[in-house]
């Protein structure tokens, strides 16, 4: 138990550990000194402080910065681990070009779904003998809606990619930006799109 002792400043000394465990003990009538003389307990030497490694549990000492059994180093877990690779524009340039990929896809399957024969015949397609103008509608239409999903799987991979988040479905729907206007123009620049976001792959999270 540590008693401050009286007429001493308890900031200047160390704490004295006493036999005693009961304030009862302390008999200031005997004087200070002779209490002092045979009460008080030298402390012994304090134990080095030891912990376990928390990699192979075996005691260390409190301070050691590498556990000398398994080589675990604790100044690893001071540092803030790598720094985060440098930001580039090249995702966003990525997912913009697909983004205007996944728009020309998308105006291509809404034209087709409103072309009519005429206009199918204007574009210099031969139509097959025997097809009727609704057999071409339902054609044109199921294209149509086809190229209108890839479309909006492709957008939200260019989304993605301005977030630089889900590399994998930002790659999945750069693909599906593929199917631009002729599958020409769409597939150009849905490739440098893929080609930017491939290169960039340590920015996404
Ligand atoms: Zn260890």
């Amino acid at each position: 138990m540590d008693i401050p002792v009286p007429g001493m400043g308890n900031h200047e000394i160390s704490p004295i550990r006493f036999l005693s465990t009961s304030a009862s003990d302390w008999r200031p009538e005997r004087g200070m000194v002779q209490t002092m003389e045979s009460q008080v307990q030298i402390p012994a030497p304090p134990q080095p402080l030891i912990r376990n490694c928390v990699s192979c549990g075996r005691s260390i000492s409190w301070d050691a910065n590498v556990c000398s059994y398994c080589g675990h180093d604790y100044r690893v877990q001071i540092m803030m681990g790598p720094p985060p690779p440098p930001r580039t524009l090249k995702p966003v340039i990525g997912g913009v070009l697909i983004i205007i990929a996944a728009l020309l896809a998308l105006g291509m399957g809404a034209m087709a779904m409103t072309m009519d024969t005429q206009q199918v015949q204007d574009a210099g397609v031969d139509i097959p003998e025997g097809m009727t103008a609704q057999d071409l509608q339902d054609v044109l239409n199921f294209c149509g809606a086809i190229l209108l999903v890839f479309a909006v799987i492709a957008i939200i991979g260019g989304a993605f990619a301005l977030g630089r988040k889900h590399f994998w479905l930002v790659v999945i729907g750069g693909v599906f930006g593929i199917f631009g206007i002729g599958m020409v123009i769409g597939a150009i620049l849905s490739l440098i799109g893929l080609v930017l976001v491939a290169v960039s792959k340590d920015e996404f999270s």
